[in-house]
Formats: C-alpha cells, structure tokens, sequence
C-alpha cells in the first residue's frame, strides 16, 4: 500500500489511486456546513419552538459540522398525510417506472461521492475506506432492489390451476411504510430500506439516526432531484423516542423496518402490538453476540487477519462484528500471542488520515459505555492488550481497541457495539457445549469459523443458529446481492437485506382472475 502504510494485516486500505480523490475531497469540505430539516419543503414550516441540534464530529468535538432542525408533531402528522395522498398512484406506477427514480438515485449517489464520503467522514467519523464502502453499499442497494423489483413484480405471476381457470398473484405495495435507520450504516442502511419500500411500490416516512440526520438529508435531496412524484418520500429528522412514539401509533401507517439495537426493536414491536388496528409487518435487524470459533487445525496468521478485521473494523461498530473469539487451547497461546502483536499495529486516530486503521466511536453516551464496559471487565477478567490512543484523540469520542479473555461467553448479558474482542479458550471435548452457549444466549446475527477439518466447520454451521455463517474468512462486509444480511432470534426477524426475498416482506401478494 505504498511507503505512508505501514506493513501491517490490519484493516486494508484501498489503493493509492483510489483512495487520493477522496482525501482531496476531505479537505475541500473541511469547513462546509451542513443542514438537515424535514424533507420535502412542502410539509409545514418548522417554527421558532423547533428543536435544533448542532452536529459535531465525532473525532474533535471542537469541530462545528451543520444543524439538525427536528421535526415537531405538526410536520409528522402531514408526512404521514402527504405519502398517504401519494400511495395509489405509486403503487399503480409500473415497478420498471419506479425502479428508474432508484437507478437514478444511484447515479446521483455516484455523482456526488466525494462529497458523501467527506459527510460520512465529518458526521459519523468514518475512515475514508469506510465511507467510500459506505457509498458503493448504497449504490448497489438502489441496483439490487431495482432489479429485483423490476423482475418480480413487472408483470403478474400466472398461477396455473388444475380446473382449467388460471389466476394471476399480484404484488402490491401495502401503504404507508416507516423507515427507522441506524448511524452505524448512515447512508448504506438508510438507502437500503427506502429503496427497497418505494421498488415495492409503498410510499415510505423515514426517520434516520439522529447523530446522522445530515448524511440522510443530503440523500433525500439527491432522491428528491431525480424527479421522484411529490409524496412518495418524506423526511422526519429527530429523536428516535418522539418521532417513535407519533409515528407508530399512527393507524394509517402500513409496515415498519428498523435496523438498531435488539431492545429498541423489542420497544418498537410492543408499540405496535398494542395498537388496536390491523398488524402490519416489522422488519428488525438488531444485533448479535457474533462468535468466531477457530479450532486447532486451522492457520493461525489467516484467523488473526481475520479476527483483527472483524472485530475492529469500523470502530467495531457493525452489528456483524466479532465479539468474542472462541479458540481452542492447543493454539490459543499462539493465536493471541499473533493478536497482541497486530493490535499492536494498529492506528487509532483522525479517520482521514492515510494510516488511520480505526476512528472514533458515534458518540459520548457511547464511549462512555464501552469504557465502562471495559472497567469492569478488566476487573474481573484478563485484560490481553489495549492498541494506545493518537495524541489528537482526546479531542473525540474514541475507545482503546481492547482484547480481554474472558472464562465464558454469560459473562456477557448484552451487545457491547465497539472495539472490544472477549477471548475464550476451549477444549476440543467442549466444542458442542460452546455452540450451545453460543445459541443460548439467543443472539444469531453472524458467526465465523476457523478449521481445515471439513467434518467440524459442517457440524458447526449445522448447529449453529445463526443468520449469516462464514467459513475460514472474517465476518463483516456482506455484499448486497451476493450475501443476503440478517439474523434470527433476539437479531432480527428476516428475510434478509440484500437478497432475493426481502423485497416481498414489503408487499401485499393478491389472487386476480387472468383478464380473458
Ligand atoms: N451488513 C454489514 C456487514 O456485513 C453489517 C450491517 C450492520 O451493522 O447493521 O458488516
């Protein structure tokens, strides 16, 4: 990677020529400023009452960004009206015609990359190889999905029956979908829901994330620009417990996705259990206690690439990320040994700068857990190392990369969303048992595994209840398309983003006579 990257297995970055235009962009948009309010400006006009959050960025707080104007109880009731008003004609629009708005979203995210990738880097503190992953995720979202709609639901689908009269099945949108997106995936996962609820033919309300509401604003805008008929999207920056609260107890609302923490998920399908009008779908992708098991066959140089990756990446802020390395003792000293020495390695700093491997976390409230977290590990567990922090970083919301052993996984009651790796050694006789926990803990978002003896890594996916399930690889980054996303249990509840049945949980299927 050139003489600036040092010779380290830690997290890649790409290319030298890839990688410059965007730095460039960083610094062209160092001072810009950013404002986000409710989208489209025809809902009402936010008045002088109106709750402003001034954004700054996660690795120097010192750094003003942009504003955030959230939406109040007036402006959620008209989203509500105007996409309401607008879902007859887009879900009587052919998919082919809808899918152009989303294919044109994507040549606009594409236009305007650089300037996402310098919003991503200043809102959510992403190093640039993560906001340039960020743009390309979303960008292929918008494609997948427009395909997939396009395919499924251009035309009906002819049912053949044995009585001689054939009938057609229909899938329509359903209504009014709610969009809930978290900061983690600003643009990948906000895109992602809303292209998927508007290829289905739903008009859709969204409310982002709102450490992120400025990376979903300029989206919209973009989404806006394509010419997208008025209505079918509307923008509720906010708070997640107010615009929540209106939101989902409003009886028009047709469906809900969310992507965020298992117990908003759990808040979110009370809520909309205890209304007294029709069920509607909930989509929920939520975290995990994701597991990587490495037995004593396999490589340890590969498992520690792999284990660096998937726990630290991103600041350990996927919700597919590692969070405790299960190893066998045969190999477990050199393993860890092999861990210590890349963690070593490791470059915790300013997320633009060129050898920066992990950034910031999202915020204070969450630094602050996971110090906490740590804290009382270390107490009781076997702290292996900590990667030091850059000077700079006492400016931002940033926490040690930190490997703890730890004697078993209950030690662990919730998700703990950032840089932290626990390690738990096993004998080969406990191989079962420690699948068994892992299940137990009733997580099943994404799991690893480590062995060159086939029989194990097969009786390990076999009894493993997990979603996303990867063999002698790391566990993050799954491809829109090629490695559908989601989990079971307390990680969601399916079908999986980015693959072919997401679509429908979106739809309304219908039996029509075939038009003679
Ligand atoms: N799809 C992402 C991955 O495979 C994770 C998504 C999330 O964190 O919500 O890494």
């Amino acid at each position: 990677f050139g003489d600036q990257r040092r010779n380290s297995i830690a997290i890649n970055i790409d290319i030298e020529s890839q990688w410059q235009p965007f730095n460039a962009a960083v610094t062209a948009f160092a001072d810009h400023q950013w404002h986000a309010v409710p989208l489209p400006n025809n809902l009402p006009k936010s008045d002088d009452t109106a709750e402003i959050m001034t954004v700054t960025a996660p690795y120097d707080r010192r750094e003003v960004v942009g504003t955030v104007t959230f939406a109040n109880q007036v402006q959620i009731e008209a989203a509500i009206s105007q996409a309401e008003d607008a879902f007859i004609d887009w879900s009587t629009t052919p998919a082919s015609v809808r899918c152009r708005y989303l294919l044109s979203l994507a040549e606009n995210l594409d236009r305007h990359q650089h300037e996402l990738v310098a919003l991503c880097h200043r809102e959510a503190g992403k190093t640039i190889q993560d906001a340039i992953d960020e743009i390309r995720e979303a960008v292929d979202f918008c494609r997948y999905y427009a395909q997939q709609a396009t395919v499924n639901f251009g035309s009906p689908q002819r049912i053949t029956s044995y009585h001689g009269i054939d009938q057609q099945l229909h899938y329509q949108g359903r209504g009014v979908f709610v969009c809930i997106s978290p900061w983690n995936f600003p643009l990948a996962i906000f895109i992602g829901q809303i292209t998927a609820a508007l290829a289905a033919g739903n008009t859709v309300v969204t409310k982002p994330a709102k450490q992120t509401s400025l990376i979903a604003y300029r989206a919209i805008e973009l989404l806006l620009e394509t010419g997208i008929p008025a209505g079918v999207i509307q923008l509720l920056p906010g708070g997640g417990a107010d615009i929540g609260q209106y939101l989902l107890s409003d009886q028009r609302i047709a469906g809900v996705v969310f992507t965020g923490s298992t117990p908003t998920a759990q808040t979110i399908n009370r809520m909309l259990a205890a209304r007294e009008c029709a069920p509607v779908p909930f989509i929920a992708e939520t975290g995990g206690q994701n597991a990587m098991i490495v037995d004593s066959t396999a490589l340890p140089e590969q498992v520690v690439r792999d284990v660096i990756r998937s726990a630290f990446a991103s600041a350990g802020q996927r919700c597919s990320a590692l969070r405790v390395l299960f190893v066998q003792v045969d190999i477990a000293d050199r393993v860890i040994a092999l861990i210590k020495g890349a963690m070593a390695e490791l470059s915790v700093g300013r997320p633009e700068l060129h050898n920066t491997d992990i950034g910031p976390v999202i915020d204070t409230q969450a630094r602050n857990k996971l110090l906490a977290h740590i804290e009382m590990l270390t107490k009781q567990a076997k702290l292996i190392t900590q990667t030091p922090l850059a000077p700079e970083c006492q400016w931002g919301d940033f926490v040690p990369p930190t490997a703890i052993e730890i004697d078993n996984i209950n030690l662990l009651q919730q998700e703990h969303f950032g840089p932290i790796l626990h390690v738990v050694r096993f004998k080969a006789s406990e191989l079962y048992q420690i699948i068994d926990q892992i299940n137990q803990t009733g997580f099943g978002l994404t799991m690893a595994v480590h062995s060159r003896n086939e029989r194990t890594y097969l009786a390990i996916e076999q009894h493993a209840r997990v979603g996303n399930c990867y063999i002698n690889r790391d566990q993050v980054g799954a491809a829109v398309g090629v490695q559908p996303f989601g989990g079971q249990g307390l990680s969601g509840t399916g079908p999986k983003a980015g693959g072919p049945h997401y679509l429908y949980r979106f739809t309304q299927d219908c039996i029509k006579p075939i038009n003679q």
